[in-house]
């Protein structure tokens, strides 16, 4: 199909998918994390793998070494080494250094957009308690403080309630540089996936409704059951973001929508998402297959759905014990149109993702009702 060779930084879920998607294309993919067993190494028995970190220069450096085209499936990676490589001209990275690297810094991110018109929440750098306190005087309580790098699923924030929060707050992201943002009260959380090719080609995906809990994402719902001039806007602000950063790829876009229907982006990741993990049963063209596309430079796929209505739960782990993630797949064992999907994770810790559970059906109200058993195992006696 293709004779480039692909390696991936990070073998995480998303890398896992990546490679299924590739699969089917003959693509041979390579691996660089830390784990001998990572869930993309698991299913990619035809390449030597990489055991190290993603960002350990002298590791991504050998990645390189062995493939034509680099990409990545966390943007937490060394992208100064990926630079450098890609000044070397002999492997392409993708989407590209400069875009992984602004963006793997949230505040940044944020200067970056806001100076290309993207509409994002007020925010302010912080160096210490007392700059909170001067914050809260322009941006009111609550407000967020985030960490500027190093974030995933809520890990890196913290609500800022009152001035009784700010010491405990700094306090516990104190890793990291840190960031406050003004609290968006939003009414719906949304998400669009888009896909840009080498020449500028864009597409983009249904906009979806995603629902979290304790900041992980719990439910995405495709498409969002919203007023379609909202969903417009959505798409029209997504596509304009990923206009405005250079590089092949697929890319996931997070934003608030308020009550007057204004909308806010959170945040970008320069790669395959969990909001669209549904596209693999619910689109004509599969997030990751689209990735590999757009990568290789070869034709985009549609984006479009092929069913009137999806669902996609994550089963996340509660404790060490495995078994909790089995329950919700026992139950979408029964359930129509659910597919499985487990990571392959050979630990389970509290808030982890462990694997998703993705439902299609002819229409939103058949899909809920089938996810209904599936969300009881999950969470007992709630609606
Ligand atoms: P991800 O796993 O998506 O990378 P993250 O750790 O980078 O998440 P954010 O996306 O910044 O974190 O925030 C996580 C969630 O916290 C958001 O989806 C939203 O529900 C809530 N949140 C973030 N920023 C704000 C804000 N300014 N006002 C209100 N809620 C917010
Ligand atoms: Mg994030
Ligand atoms: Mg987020």
């Amino acid at each position: 199909m293709n004779s480039q060779k692909v390696g991936i930084l990070g073998g995480g879920q998303l890398g896992r998918m990546m490679v299924e998607a590739a699969s089917r294309l003959n693509l041979s993919v390579t691996i660089l994390d830390a784990p001998a067993d990572a869930p993309a190494k698991q299913i990619e028995s035809t390449q030597n793998h990489i055991q190290g970190a993603f960002n350990d220069a002298a590791k991504i450096t050998e990645l390189a070494s062995q493939v034509d085209v680099l990409t990545v499936e966390i943007e937490h990676v060394n992208a100064d080494v990926l630079a450098q490589i890609e000044q070397e001209g002999r492997v392409r990275v993708c989407p590209s250094a400069f875009t992984v690297k602004t963006i793997q810094d949230k505040y940044n991110q944020k200067k970056y957009l806001e100076s290309h018109g993207i509409p994002v929440a007020e925010y302010r750098e912080i160096k210490d308690a007392d700059a909170v306190k001067q914050v809260a005087k322009e941006f009111g309580y609550p407000l967020m403080l985030k960490s500027k790098t190093m974030a995933y699923d809520g890990k890196g924030n913290y609500v800022v309630k009152s001035e009784a929060d700010v010491e405990k707050a700094v306090a516990a992201l104190s890793k990291t540089p840190l960031y406050a943002e003004k609290w968006a009260p939003f009414v719906k959380e949304l998400a669009v996936m888009v896909v840009r090719r080498a020449n500028g080609e864009i597409r983009s995906y249904p906009v979806v409704e995603t629902i979290h809990k304790n900041s992980i994402c719990h439910l995405v719902i495709a498409p969002a059951q919203i007023d379609g001039s909202v969903a417009v806007k959505a798409q029209k602000i997504a596509e304009n973001a990923i206009k405005s950063f250079p590089g092949a790829g697929i890319f996931g876009v997070e934003m608030f929508v308020m009550a007057d229907g204004e909308i806010l982006l959170n945040e970008i990741a320069p790669r395959p998402h969990n909001s669209g993990h549904y596209t693999i049963e619910a689109c004509e063209t599969s997030q990751y297959e689209n990735h590999m596309r757009a990568i290789l430079d070869l034709p985009l796929g549609s984006t479009a759905m092929k069913v009137p209505a999806s669902i996609m739960v994550n089963i996340l782990g509660e404790n060490s014990d495995m078994e909790a993630c089995y329950k919700p797949c026992q139950a979408a064992l029964l359930a129509d149109g659910a597919t499985i999907h487990l990571y392959g994770k050979k630990e389970s810790r509290a808030g982890r993702k462990m694997g998703h559970i993705t439902l299609v059906g002819e229409s939103m109200m058949q899909v809920q009702k089938n996810l209904k058993p599936i969300l009881d195992e999950i969470e007992p006696g709630v609606e």
